[in-house]
């Protein structure tokens, strides 16, 4: 590329959603030949793609505007906290130009205006690769396949800011996935704000993909994928009745047996003043019936401690329900109240010592329960995908485990292997996050 192309600095803060909002910007501005470059000092001008989820992502989000204006100067904010421009005015009114999620058109159209594209550029020269631009490695790749959410989760500001679901045309999303098979990617993590949603603003219509009907559902939409030969990881899926249905496609090898699940809390009560979807479902059956269809299934979930108002009482069946359900990864989280938030005026708010310390105890049992569970995969044989290579030896993933959130395989002396590669191992020691192995 000439030394004369103008040249864009990217920051991506914020979830995996984010994240394939962040990789479409950057695909387009490639294509119309700008340079992503990795330096404030090489830049032009800087895009900050923000998350305004929480209070920390919020602070955390401000602070690299405010790194990029100190080290740049020319910077543009986009993504959640672009929802609340005032917000971001207030502390830095220097900013060229803020727009929402998903407003793609809007972020490119302020970087032609403060960084015009070369006139003499010829869009037939190949300045992007098939798959677009990815800031994941080259070997996996998160597939998005909606927008927005029909939910209103008390504790989020999401559908505030991103709007009712719209699902991608199903054709569109296999079309996707299989340019990425075909550019090398090996395993695929599909996203939503819910999964099991995909289609019920489009009522399940029957879209087309390489001349075959295919409905905008999830069974089905994982039932294509499940026949381009990678990994398929589901993220963000609601223990709907409807998501049974997949379940087969796990014990069959189709798809990855891996649900991540947000249960975000077990106390009937107060998973009602959540409003989460799903809430009147009997949760512990339907695992069961899970496990026995698939026993391998891994079970991923977030919960929220602390939710304004839990009583002790509540918090108890949380930890009770731990035990019960045996999930193999949890995440959790201390109720925090985003602004706008409708949960924050529901019931009066937990102190936060309260909330760290049952939090604490929350850890404390699922590390026990994922301790046990990862001690039981020693001395069994699993395949694992590659994702570096360092000095010691090689660091994988097995199908048990999503990328940046769960655990790793490490093969102490594989360094001979390369990223993407899928081996088989034998597992030899587990604590309560990782695995260690060597290769059979
Ligand atoms: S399901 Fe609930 S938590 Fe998830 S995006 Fe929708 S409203 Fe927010």
């Amino acid at each position: 590329m000439s030394a004369t192309n103008p040249k864009v600095g990217f920051i991506s803060l914020g979830c995996p959603k984010a994240l394939v909002d962040s990789e479409r910007i950057l695909t387009q501005l490639r294509t119309e030949g700008y340079e992503v470059v990795p330096t404030y000092q090489d830049a032009d001008l800087v895009v900050v793609n923000t998350c305004g989820f929480i209070d920390a992502a919020k602070a955390e989000s401000l602070d690299a505007i405010g790194e990029a204006i100190k080290e740049n100067g020319k910077v543009i904010v986009t993504g959640c906290m672009g929802g609340k421009e005032e917000d971001i005015r207030k502390v830095h009114p220097s900013v060229l130009s803020v727009s929402g999620p998903q407003q793609y058109e809007q972020v490119v159209n302020a970087v032609h205006e403060y960084l015009p594209p070369k006139q003499d550029h010829n869009p037939f020269i190949d300045l992007v690769p098939p798959q677009g631009i990815k800031l994941t490695p080259r070997h996996y790749s998160y597939l998005k396949i909606s927008e927005g959410c029909n939910h209103r989760c008390t504790f989020c500001i999401i559908p505030s800011l991103r709007g009712d679901l719209v699902s991608r045309p199903v054709g569109d999303v296999l079309d996707e996935a299989e340019r990425l098979v075909k550019a090398g990617v090996k395993e695929l993590l599909v996203v939503s704000q819910d999964t099991s949603a995909y289609g019920v603003d489009l009522k399940y219509r029957t879209g087309f993909w390489q001349g075959r009907p295919v409905k905008t559902r999830m069974t089905e939409l994982c039932e294509a994928l499940g026949s381009m030969g990678v990994w398929v990881r589901l993220h963000y899926v609601y223990p709907y009745p409807s998501v049974d249905s997949v379940i087969p496609l796990m014990a069959e090898g189709k798809i990855l047996p891996y649900l991540d699940i947000p249960f975000q809390h077990a106390s009937p009560r107060v998973l009602k003043a959540m409003k989460r979807p799903a809430a009147a479902e009997k949760t512990l059956e339907r695992i069961q019936a899970w496990r026995s269809i698939c026993p391998d299934i891994t079970l991923r979930s977030t919960f929220i401690v602390g939710f304004p108002g839990e009583t002790e009482a509540e918090f108890q069946e949380l930890l009770d329900f731990l035990d019960e359900a045996q999930l193999d990864r949890v995440g959790a989280f201390a109720y925090s109240p985003v602004e706008g938030a409708v949960a924050n005026d529901i019931a009066p708010l937990i102190p936060e010592e309260v909330q760290q310390e049952r939090l604490a105890r929350f850890m404390e049992k699922q590390a026990e329960i994922s301790t046990r569970k990862l001690a039981a995969k020693i001395g069994r044989e699993v395949d694992v995908l590659i994702d570096e290579v360092v000095e010691e030896g090689a660091v994988g993933r097995t199908k048990a485990d999503a990328p940046d959130i769960d655990g790793q395989i490490f093969l102490d002396g594989a360094t001979h292997l390369q990223p993407g590669q899928f081996v088989k191992a034998v597992v030899e020691d587990a604590d309560e996050h990782d695995l260690w192995g060597s290769l059979r």
